[in-house]
Parts: structure tokens; C-alpha cells; sequence
């Protein structure tokens, strides 16, 4: 049974029979794509999405033309930029049609009308606090649960692919969508090296799979947070000003599976070239994942291979400064 209910202005639509955050999430779907026609849009435009298949040595890359995405990967995020325009997340400047869920903390479940995944939902705070993960990964761990094996959850930094990098939020899209999903055991099998490994806690690093990468494994929330705040400070060496660049992927199914992407750059050359040699690409956590998207045809119908390679080799970080990261933990771990 669908109710909608008002609570400190958030449009609230809940079913109380439903106990389950995924099932939850589930029923607003369907109900947002009947009643709110930009949703029903944007989800009946994913099947005109146009996609290429590249293969690589034990894993394959895909890349999807999606018009629909155009406003989020050209999205100008300065901060002038971001100050002049109204927050699309905060809860008063959702369009009338939008209702939500509530999730663990302060967060909210909103169905994106822009989508990428079949069911696409952007997680957003209830404040307007910037996006910044150290405090909140916690929260996305549990999200991560709560969410269960049906969707994976993943995170954008603020110069990394967030099109709101001025309000915290978290995203999720169907579990298998993304190549990482079901490549990842295969990738550690044959790429990765075992950074640390005791109790209940795996954590692994990864090259040779174009875009680098440190996983952590474990059933234990607070070795999670305790790890991932070690990793963050070692990443934040580079001496950035919000929080060292990353994109991270989760997922839940009997434990938690946490992949970090840390990032060089924001976005390749190719943003920023004019006329022909420009290419519209501005990568974050879906891209790593296996998915990249273009949404412009002259640019989709340019990408081969190489462009791939050098798209992830130009905005993640190098070989040499994976195995930094991962001999510094054992270091501050061991010790
Ligand atoms: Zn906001």
C-alpha cells in the first residue's frame, strides 16, 4: 500500500508493510515511473542507449551512448558555478512529482530521472553539507547493507564525477550492471597482490586492469572504517584541498566488498579540447566500473580501444603509486 506523507517538508512515500530498504526503493521505482513523467522518460530512453563491447585480457569495457546524460557529464562544478545555481538535491527544489524514501542516517532515496542503470536511485543527505566521504563512510557501508545484493552503491568525490559535489550524496544502480560486479574476483585472482590479510579482513591492490585500484573485504564495519581512513590519509598526500581524489564502489552480499579508485585528474584532455578533438567524456565511479558513458554520438562513434586505455590511464593514479599506498599500510598496520 502506497502512502504519501509529509515530514519537515520531505515528500515522504512509504509502504509500512514493506521492511526492507531494497524492497522500499523497489516500490518507489515502480511507483515514480508511473507518475512522474520525466522518470518514465528517461527510463523507457535506456533502450535506445547504443553500446560497444571492448575486449581485454580477462576483462571487457563497455562503452554507452546516452544523451540523457549530457547535463551531468558537462556539468560545470566550480564553485561560482555551484553557488549560482539552486541545489537540485536539497528537498525544496525537488520537482513536485519526486517522493522519496527514507534510508539509515540522514539520508533519502530518490529514483534519478537521468538514468544509467534500469533502476537508477541517487542517495542524497537531508542537508545541504558538501560532499565529502570520511565521516560518511560509515553510512555508506550501511547504506551498502540496507541496499542488499540487488544494487551495488557507489560514490563520486567532489572533483571526481559528483555533479553536486556541494551536497553529500551517494548513488545506486543494479548489482551486474557495472563489468567490475562480476569481473572483480577474476581481477584479484590475476592481478591483484595481497596487501593485507588477517581476522576477517582482506584488503587487496590491483594494476593491470587500466584503472588501478585498492579492495577492501570484510564482514567487520569498524575494521572497514578503520582501514579506509588509512588509505584516505595516505592518498591525501597529494596535498588536495577537499579530500584526496577517489571514486569508491560497494557492495553487500554476506560481507562487504569496497573498491577505491584513486584518481589523478577529474577529467582527460579530451573535455577540454574545442571543436573536433573534443570528446565529451567526464569519468567517475560507473566509468571505472566498465561502463563509460558519452553522451554525444560523435564522440561514441569515435571510441575505440586506445581512447579507452588512455581515458583511465590519464585520470587514475600510476602502478608506482599503488604500491606505495600498499607497503605504507602494511607499515602503519603492522606496526
Ligand atoms: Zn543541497
Amino acid at each position: 500500500m502506497r502512502i504519501e506523507f509529509k515530514e519537515n517538508n520531505l515528500l515522504l512515500e512509504d509502504d509500512f508493510s514493506i521492511t526492507k530498504l531494497s524492497d522500499k526503493a523497489d516500490r518507489l521505482f515502480k511507483s515514480q515511473i508511473n507518475n512522474w513523467e520525466l522518470a518514465s522518460a528517461g527510463y523507457k530512453s535506456l533502450s535506445s542507449v547504443q553500446i560497444k563491447k571492448f575486449e581485454f585480457d580477462n576483462f571487457e569495457v563497455e562503452a554507452h551512448f546516452n544523451p540523457g546524460r549530457i547535463i551531468s557529464s558537462s556539468a560545470k562544478v566550480d564553485s561560482k558555478s555551484i553557488g549560482e545555481r539552486p541545489c537540485f538535491l536539497c528537498v525544496k527544489n525537488l520537482p513536485l512529482e519526486q517522493k522519496a524514501v527514507k534510508a539509515n542516517g540522514n539520508y533519502i532515496i530518490l529514483v534519478n530521472p537521468f538514468p544509467i542503470f534500469p533502476k537508477h536511485f541517487t542517495i542524497p543527505s537531508i542537508n545541504h553539507v558538501p560532499q565529502l566521504i570520511y565521516d560518511e563512510f560509515e553510512n555508506m557501508l550501511l547504506l551498502s547493507k540496507n541496499m542488499g545484493n540487488e544494487f551495488t552503491l557507489f560514490y563520486n568525490g567532489p572533483k571526481c564525477g559528483a555533479s553536486a559535489p556541494d551536497h553529500m550524496h551517494f548513488q545506486a544502480g543494479n548489482q551486474g550492471f557495472m563489468k567490475i560486479d562480476d569481473e572483480y574476483d577474476k581481477i584479484v585472482e590475476v592481478y591483484g597482490k595481497i596487501v593485507y590479510e588477517k581476522n576477517d579482513l582482506r584488503i587487496f591492490s590491483v594494476t593491470g586492469y587500466l584503472r588501478n585500484f585498492i579492495s577492501m573485504e570484510s564482514n567487520n564495519l569498524k575494521s572497514l572504517v578503520s582501514s579506509f581512513k588509512i588509505i584516505y590519509k595516505l592518498l591525501s598526500k597529494n596535498g588536495e584541498v577537499d579530500e584526496p581524489m577517489m571514486n569508491i564502489i560497494c557492495g553487500y552480499e554476506n560481507n562487504w566488498r569496497v573498491i577505491i579508485f584513486p584518481r589523478i585528474k577529474h577529467r582527460p584532455s579530451y573535455f577540454f579540447e574545442e571543436g573536433k578533438d573534443k570528446i565529451l567524456i567526464s569519468p567517475a565511479a560507473v566509468d571505472l566500473g566498465g561502463v563509460c558513458i558519452f553522451p554525444r554520438e560523435e564522440d561514441f562513434e569515435r571510441v575505440n580501444k586506445d581512447l579507452i586505455v588512455d581515458i583511465y590511464k590519464q585520470v587514475t593514479i600510476n602502478d608506482e603509486k599503488i604500491r606505495y599506498i600498499a607497503n605504507e599500510f602494511k607499515d602503519i598496520i603492522g606496526s
